[in-house]
C-alpha cells in the first residue's frame, strides 16, 4: 500500500562550507532504501498527472511501480521509450514546474521527489550495466544532420535514429553536450553523466563530428546535397548585455565567457591556459540559471564576497527553485528590486563599482512576472572587483546569415511552422534557436516533435 505520508525524501548533498571549495557535485541522489520509500508515496494515479505535465511524455508512474519492485532494469527501460537523458534530466529538469508541481500529493504531503528517482534509475541503472539503449528499426537508407549537441539535437537524433535512419551530429566545440557541458557547471551536472547518456546514442549509432562550425565552414545548403533532412539545434549561445554604460570595462564578463571558460577551459585551476582571475568582490546581475551558476562558480573560485542583482524579488526569479536555495546556503547574497544603471570605471580602465536604483513591483508583464519600476531619487553604488552579466541569451546570427533562406524574427529566432519546419525545404528546427532560451525539456520535446515531422518528411520523398 502506498504511504504518502512519510516526508518526501531529499538526499545526501555536500554541506555547503565543504562544497564551497570544490566543484563535486553538490546533492548526492538516493539510496537504495530511501529510493524505495520515495517510491512507495506515488499513489500510481489512473490520470497520471506528473507525466501529463512532462514535456517529453516520461511514463512517470510506471517507471516509479518498476522501482517499487527493485526492478531497475524494467524502470530504465520504460524511461528510456520517451527520453534518452535521464541522469541529465534527473538532475537540472526544473521539476517543481512540471512533473512535480502536477503530483497529486503536492499540497497535502508535498510532491514524489520523481526527479530523484528519475536520477536514481539512471544512476543505478548505469553502475550496474543495466541500461540498454532502444534497438533501431531497420535501416532506412536516408540520412540526417543535426546540427549542434545540446539536448534538443540529442533529442532529435535518438528518435531519428529509432526509426533507423543514419544521423550525424555537428557540434562546433571541442565538447559535446550544449549549455549542458558548457553552460551548467560539473558540481550540478557531473561530466561523467554527461558522456555516459551521449555514449547510448552512439551505442545506438548516432555519429557526432566535433569542431565543425556549421555555416561558415559547411554551409546548409551543402549539407543538404549529402543529407535528406537537416535538425537546426544551434541553441542561442550569443549572450545578451546590459547596455549601460561602462559594461565594456576589463573586469566585466558576460555569464557565457566566464561559464565557458571556467566548464571548458578549466579557468578555476590557475595553472589552465586561460586563468580567471575575479576580485573580493562580485555582483552577478541576473536572476536566471545562468546567473546562479555564475554566481556559485565565483563563490568557489573567489575569497569574497559574492552577490546577485535582480531588479525583480524572489518570487520572480526564473531559476530552479533548489538552484536559488543552493546558492544561498552557501552564503550568496542577493539584492533584490535593484536595477544596475552605470558601471564605473577606474583610470585604468577596471571595473570598480556599480551605479543602482531601487525599485518596486508593477503590473505583470506578457509573461505574468510583475515589472519593476524604477524609484526615483534612489540611485545608490556597490563596490565590485568583478561583474558578471547574466540576463539572457539569444540565438548566434551565424547559421540565419550564412543562409538567406532562413528567415528570423526579430528577437533572432527561427521562423518556423507549428510543426518545427523552417522557412528552409528539408530544414527543422527547434530548442533555444526557436525559443531564444527555455528548458533543457523543452528544447527536448522540439527536437522529438521535429523527429517525428521529418520521419514524415522522408516517407513522402518515398523509399530509398
Ligand atoms: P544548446 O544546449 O545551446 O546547444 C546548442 C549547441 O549547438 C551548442 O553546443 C553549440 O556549440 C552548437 N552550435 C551552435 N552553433 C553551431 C554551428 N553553427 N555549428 C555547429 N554547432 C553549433 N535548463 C534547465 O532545464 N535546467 C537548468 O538547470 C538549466 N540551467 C542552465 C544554465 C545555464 C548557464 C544556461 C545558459 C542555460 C540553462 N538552462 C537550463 C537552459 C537549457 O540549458 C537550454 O534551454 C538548453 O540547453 C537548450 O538546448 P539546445 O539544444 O536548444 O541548445
Amino acid at each position: 500500500m502506498p504511504n504518502p505520508s512519510v516526508p518526501p525524501q531529499k538526499g545526501q548533498r555536500q554541506e555547503p562550507e565543504e562544497r564551497i571549495k570544490n566543484f563535486d557535485e553538490v546533492a548526492q541522489g538516493l539510496t537504495k532504501e530511501q529510493a524505495l520509500q520515495e517510491a512507495n508515496r506515488c499513489l500510481n494515479c489512473k490520470n497520471k498527472p506528473c507525466q501529463m505535465a512532462c514535456p517529453v511524455n516520461v511514463q512517470i508512474p510506471d517507471f516509479i511501480q518498476h522501482l517499487l519492485k527493485d526492478d531497475v532494469k524494467g524502470a530504465i527501460s520504460k524511461i528510456m521509450e520517451t527520453s534518452l537523458l535521464p541522469a541529465i534530466c534527473g538532475r537540472v529538469c526544473p521539476q517543481e514546474k512540471y512533473c512535480q508541481g502536477a503530483c497529486t500529493l503536492k499540497e497535502k504531503f508535498g510532491p514524489v521527489s520523481i526527479g530523484l528517482l528519475e536520477r536514481y534509475t539512471a544512476d543505478s541503472a548505469r553502475k550496474q550495466n543495466l541500461t540498454i539503449p532502444p534497438t533501431p528499426q531497420k535501416e532506412s537508407g536516408f540520412k540526417v544532420a543535426c546540427v549542434g549537441s545540446g539536448p534538443s539535437s540529442l533529442a532529435c537524433a535518438a528518435e531519428l535514429r529509432r526509426k533507423g535512419h543514419k544521423v550525424t551530429v555537428f557540434e562546433a566545440l571541442h565538447k559535446l553536450g550544449g549549455v549542458l557541458s558548457y553552460g551548467i557547471p560539473a558540481f550540478r551536472l557531473p561530466r561523467e553523466v554527461i558522456e555516459a547518456e551521449i555514449k547510448n546514442l552512439k551505442k545506438m549509432g548516432v555519429d557526432f563530428e566535433e569542431n565543425v562550425l556549421i555555416g561558415p565552414s559547411l554551409s546548409i545548403k551543402e549539407l543538404l546535397k549529402d543529407f535528406d533532412a537537416v535538425y537546426l539545434g544551434s541553441g542561442a549561445g550569443l549572450p545578451m548585455m546590459a547596455g549601460i554604460p561602462g559594461e565594456n570595462a576589463v573586469g566585466v564578463y558576460s555569464a557565457n565567457e566566464f561559464l565557458t571558460r571556467i566548464n571548458l577551459m578549466k579557468a578555476y585551476d590557475p595553472k589552465s591556459d586561460t586563468p580567471i582571475k575575479i576580485g573580493k568582490k562580485v555582483l552577478v546581475l541576473g536572476g536566471g540559471n545562468s546567473a546562479m551558476d555564475a554566481a556559485r562558480c565565483a563563490r568557489r573560485l573567489g575569497q569574497g564576497e559574492v552577490t546577485v542583482i535582480y531588479r525583480r524579488s524572489q518570487a520572480e526569479m526564473p531559476a530552479r527553485k533548489e538552484e536559488v536555495e543552493n546558492a544561498m546556503e552557501e552564503g550568496i547574497k542577493f539584492s533584490f528590486l535593484t536595477i544596475q544603471k552605470e558601471v564605473l570605471i577606474d583610470e585604468n580602465g577596471h571595473a570598480y563599482a556599480l551605479k543602482c536604483t531601487r525599485a518596486k513591483l508593477g503590473e505583470p508583464d506578457e509573461k505574468g512576472r510583475r515589472r519593476p519600476i524604477e524609484i526615483e531619487g534612489s540611485e545608490f553604488t556597490i563596490p565590485a572587483d568583478s561583474i558578471i552579466i547574466a540576463i539572457g541569451q539569444k540565438p548566434n546570427p551565424i547559421i540565419p546569415k550564412s543562409t538567406p533562406q532562413l528567415k528570423t524574427t526579430e528577437k533572432g529566432t527561427l521562423v518556423l511552422d507549428d510543426n518545427q519546419k523552417s522557412t528552409m525545404e528539408g530544414v527543422f528546427a527547434g530548442g533555444d534557436i526557436k525559443r531564444g532560451g527555455a528548458t533543457v525539456l523543452l528544447a527536448m520535446k522540439d527536437g522529438i516533435t521535429a523527429a517525428t515531422e521529418i520521419n514524415k518528411y522522408l516517407e513522402n520523398k518515398g523509399a530509398k
